[in-house]
């Protein structure tokens, strides 16, 4: 039997890899919907290869060859058997949530569901019996290194130091977007990869992780791998260590969410050798240089609208970045002001996360923003 799939953000980065895997596998799928943004072009190619019954484009009238439907329908429409979230940002959560209430797996590739709702996520996902698989290479290596997370000690969170690994403080302080986005081992959408640059990225799959996994804190720890093979690792009560390694590329952990807890060959291009990669090395973060990631796990300890306020200040900052507003450094003092002046909101509801998100934005471009 087909699995039947929708993609939310067809699109993007993720969700064109994802046809990639498909196209591959295409005995394996049934595609329900398809939904891109504005590169109306592109999801109307889309659509007339891979024959949705659904699409959904920011005006109905652009979508060529499918019903229109919103993001809420699609993920109401219980022949869906998963949803792949791979939108970015905060328009990720609702129909997300609107997908565990109905009852249909998710595969995650949208940070913001976690980040900022996590604390709501995880148990309706648990009460609805939903399976959340994360498509994140991080948190896709940790969920097959688990067999019985009862017996796990800690997750060890690999991170490659991205573009300014070994540079200087005062390198990364006066960075330009060029270097910022010129990631050594992936590559992604401009946002995360800014965020790879500052390590915030790394920060935020730490609260992701702590969240899937209902690990704490003290027990989820990072590492710098610059080859980028091991994808993470986790450390067994009995000192056992288990890690998932395989070559860089994102076919792979999208893959294996979506057609979990099955596994095809589909897009395998070549076998993995040890001796052509011959060498892997592993180092403490500089905790200096990357305080993003200090600020992140504060956060994320501090719990409720705390990381709700880390997510939308990083945000602003990162656009502001990148519009050439701002400097690199710039980002993460912005968070960490936005943060020490946030009042923090304990178990905060969905919609009170929206507003706190909103209001972090207007005053992190107001007030810190224009001073810099
Ligand atoms: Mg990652």
């Amino acid at each position: 039997m087909k699995r039947k799939i929708s993609i939310l953000g067809s699109t993007g980065s993720i969700g064109r890899q994802a046809l990639e895997v498909i196209e591959k596998l295409n005995d394996k799928f049934e595609i329900i919907a398809l939904t891109g943004g504005r590169n109306i072009t592109l999801l109307n190619e889309q659509i007339k290869k891979f024959k949705p019954k659904y699409a959904y484009a920011e005006n109905p009238k652009d979508i060529e060859g499918a019903k229109y439907a919103t993001l809420e329908d699609i993920c109401s429409n219980t022949e869906n058997d998963i949803i792949l979230v791979a939108v970015s940002g905060k328009i990720g959560l609702k129909p997300t949530l609107t997908a565990i209430n109905n009852g249909i797996d998710i595969a995650l590739a949208n940070k913001e569901t976690l980040v900022m709702a996590g604390e709501i996520v995880m148990p309706l996902a648990k009460t609805k019996g939903v399976k959340i698989i994360p498509v994140d290479s991080e948190h896709c290596a940790i969920h097959q290194c688990i067999k019985d997370i009862t017996m796990v000690d800690r997750l060890i969170i690999t991170a490659s130091g991205g573009p300014f690994l070994r540079k200087s403080i005062e390198d990364m302080k006066n960075a330009t977007v060029e270097q910022a986005l010129a990631h050594p081992r992936w590559n992604m959408g401009k946002k995360i990869t800014v965020d790879s640059a500052t390590l915030m990225n790394k920060g935020l799959e730490v609260i992701e992780a702590h969240h899937l996994f209902g690990m704490d804190y003290d027990r989820i720890n990072v590492v710098v791998h610059p080859q980028s093979i091991v994808h993470s690792a986790i450390e067994y009560i009995d000192g056992s260590v288990i890690a998932q390694l395989g070559l860089p590329s994102m076919h792979i952990p999208i893959q294996y969410a979506i057609t979990y807890p099955e596994r095809f060959e589909g897009i395998k291009s070549r076998s993995f050798s040890f001796s052509e990669i011959a060498r892997l090395d592993f180092e403490e973060p500089d905790w200096d240089k990357f305080k993003a990631l200090r600020i992140a796990y504060d956060a994320g300890k501090i719990g409720g609208s705390a990381t709700v306020c880390l997510n939308a200040a990083n945000e602003e900052a990162v656009y502001a970045f990148l519009e050439g507003r701002i400097k690199l450094f710039d980002i993460i003092n912005i968070v960490e002001d936005t943060m020490a002046n946030h009042k923090v909101i304990k178990n905060p509801s969905i919609e009170e996360i929206f507003d706190i998100d909103n209001e972090i934005r207007i005053k992190t471009k107001e007030k810190f923003i224009s001073k810099v």
